[in-house]
């Protein structure tokens, strides 16, 4: 630490000019470290525009690939999809149908953008469920291990299709270990694995369910997703998923997190994301309409502090935007 202090030492010196801040800045927002959610829908005609979350739309498969393509011009190269099925059961089978939503445009996107692109996928049961939730049920509860192979179709099954990295988000014990054993045995050793390590039951996930169609019918997921009053627990759920076998660990909601997201970094240095939420989003649209912030630098000062917090990666749905305002 310096021994110099005032009035030798003036910190505003490397704040005069916008050249000399940019020079000596700390954090940058990068567009390759932006993933965006895409919503895909099976048996939509055309895109339909989502009210509670202004700007983002439902895609069919006839528009994702041009949604996708101003994201790649834009410098967005990754994606993660999220899809929402015409037909759902009690087990959730068009989640691991080859044919289904996610697995033909997981094809489509391959085919018309390679490895320009890096596709993601989310691997769960709650859009494909009639009951909305993450897993098998059995008398209204969650059946974890039931549950398990499972998540194993769905992801194998996005493997198949192209999926580079699967993210399973269900929050089910042992759903990463299990993933990785049968990607693995599936011949499918390189795709990777992005474990929503820590996702907590969050008031913020509101608007993305409306997206999504995934609200559960009964009860909620506090029986999975976190207590986000547990730190040092969710440093143990992510300390589990790299034992069985994460590449990258995710921790959802991001903004009301910065802490888990800070010490998950400093304590794994592993590959980390956060996930800026639908209600982090719609916050601050709403905020904007009324006139009460400007969008554009609230957006983006949420962005890098979530990057300050040590995400090396940011799902968010401000991505398009904030790729047109970085340099
Ligand atoms: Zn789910």
């Amino acid at each position: 630490m310096t021994q110099v202090s005032f009035p030798a030492l003036r910190m505003r010196r490397l704040r005069r000019t916008p050249l000399i801040r940019e020079l000596v800045r700390e954090v940058r927002l990068d567009r390759s470290n932006l993933i965006q959610p895409i919503f895909v829908e099976e048996g939509l005609k055309t895109e339909v525009g989502i009210l509670s979350m202004p700007g983002q739309r439902r895609q069919s498969p006839g528009t994702v690939g041009r949604e996708v393509g101003r994201l790649v011009d834009k410098g967005v190269k990754s994606v993660i999809l999220f899809g929402i099925p015409t037909v759902k059961d009690e087990i959730g089978s068009a989640a691991y149908d080859p044919n289904g939503i996610v697995q033909r445009t997981i094809c489509d996107l391959k085919a018309r953008f390679d490895d320009e692109l890096v596709v993601l996928t989310d691997v769960c049961m709650c859009q494909y469920t009639i009951h909305g939730h993450c897993g098998l049920v059995n008398e209204e509860r969650i059946d974890n291990d039931k549950t398990l192979p499972k998540l194993a179709e769905v992801a194998v099954s996005h493997a198949q299709a192209g999926a580079d990295i699967v993210a399973p988000s269900a929050m089910i014990d042992g759903q990463v270990k299990t993933i990785r054993q049968a990607l693995d045995d599936s011949g499918f050793k390189d795709v990777a694995v992005m474990a929503y390590a820590a996702k907590h039951a969050s008031s913020f996930f509101g608007p993305f369910r409306d997206a999504a169609s995934s609200t559960p019918k009964f009860g909620d997921r506090r029986t999975y997703q976190m207590d986000y009053s547990n730190p040092e627990q969710a440093l143990r759920e992510i300390a589990l998923d790299i034992k069985e076998g994460a590449d990258m660990i995710m921790i959802k909601p991001a903004l009301a997190y910065l802490d888990i997201v800070y010490r998950a970094k400093k304590r794994f240095q592993m590959p980390t994301a956060a996930y800026n939420v639908s209600g982090e989003f719609s916050m601050i649209k709403a905020a904007a309409r009324e006139g009460w912030i400007d969008e554009k630098s609230a957006i983006l000062e949420v962005l890098t502090s979530i990057k300050r917090a040590g995400a090396d990666m940011i799902l968010t749905y401000h991505a398009l935007e904030a790729a047109e305002w970085l340099d």
